[in-house]
């Protein structure tokens, strides 16, 4: 049976006082609700590792900037309650903006340079809110393990330093990209996609496609590949980024390898769309 907890983190805490006591493991999945099958993979990742599962819906406000879509996020939380207990979560939280960020609260975490390319240029209050909220909810669940999407490749790659750069002992874990039947990365934000917006949106995912086919026909120049990806881009699809990083510090790279992960971010109609692969 999954357990539904609605706002103060108290409840949740002493649920898990008890689990913690009889030995057993904690796998946290962080999430903004509206939940798909890309977050139940992370559920069934942590069932499967043996953990009891926590997950946290919160629409975070603190990593919206002020033109962004904080008040229009799709949010659904019974039918995530559903979705979260189907996967095999076994404590569903919903915390409310006031327990996580109380009146007199005044602390916030600063991500170093990682957080200063991609995503984080046209969005620079986005990883500051994302590495605050994720540390009070670390803090809060004090998990062993927490699951997190590559879809969101950045964002994991800032907790993994956020939890080395504070000795967190959590093991971060993740999770490869789920998508739909005709490719598109699974994302909260899809369901603001109409028939034809849909088309556009799979630019992305053809673009990596085609990039890797340029990489395994030989292709090595970053930039060269770059411009002929560019080249036939859609009017209405406003590119943020395309950018061919390496994996670790995602520092730009010239020479492409087979572990050189190409990124992308667009809006189309102001929907925020983001994706990356590896290209080998
Ligand atoms: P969100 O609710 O968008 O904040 O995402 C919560 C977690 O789910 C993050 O770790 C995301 O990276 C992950 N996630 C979102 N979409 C997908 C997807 N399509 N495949 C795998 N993980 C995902």
């Amino acid at each position: 049976m999954s357990q539904r907890i609605d706002g103060h983190p108290y409840p949740m805490i002493q649920a898990l006082e008890q689990y913690r006591r009889e030995g057993q493991t904690i796998g946290f999945v962080p999430t903004m609700g509206c939940l798909h099958r890309g977050h139940q993979a992370l559920i069934e990742a942590s069932r499967n590792d043996g953990n009891l599962t926590v997950v946290s819906v919160f629409v975070n406000p603190a990593q919206f900037g002020p033109n962004e879509d904080f008040d229009k996020y799709p949010r659904d939380n019974d039918r995530d309650y559903e979705l979260a207990a189907a996967a095999g979560g076994d404590i569903v939280w919903y915390p409310d903006v006031a327990d996580l960020y109380p009146a007199d609260a005044q602390t916030s975490v600063r991500p170093g340079a990682l957080a200063d390319k991609l995503c984080g240029i046209s969005r620079p209050q986005f990883f500051p809110g994302i590495c605050t909220v994720v540390l009070k909810l670390f803090n809060l669940v004090r998990p062993h393990q927490a699951y997190f999407g590559e879809k969101d490749y950045q964002q994991l790659a800032i907790i993994r330093r956020m939890v080395a750069d504070f000795y967190l002992e959590i093991d971060v874990v993740g999770c490869q990209t789920v998508r739909e039947t005709d490719g598109l990365a699974m994302s909260s934000r899809n369901r603001y996609l109409t028939e034809a917006d849909r088309d556009t949106a799979l630019t992305l995912v053809r673009t990596i496609e085609a990039a890797r086919r340029a990489f395994a026909e030989g292709e090595r120049n970053a930039a060269a590949l770059k411009t002929h990806l560019t080249k036939a881009w859609p009017k209405d699809l406003e590119l943020d980024y395309l950018d061919f990083r390496e994996p670790d510090f995602l520092e730009e790279e010239h020479q492409l390898k087979a572990e050189t992960r190409l990124f992308l971010g667009a809006w189309l109609r102001g929907i925020r769309l983001i994706d990356n692969a590896a290209i080998g």
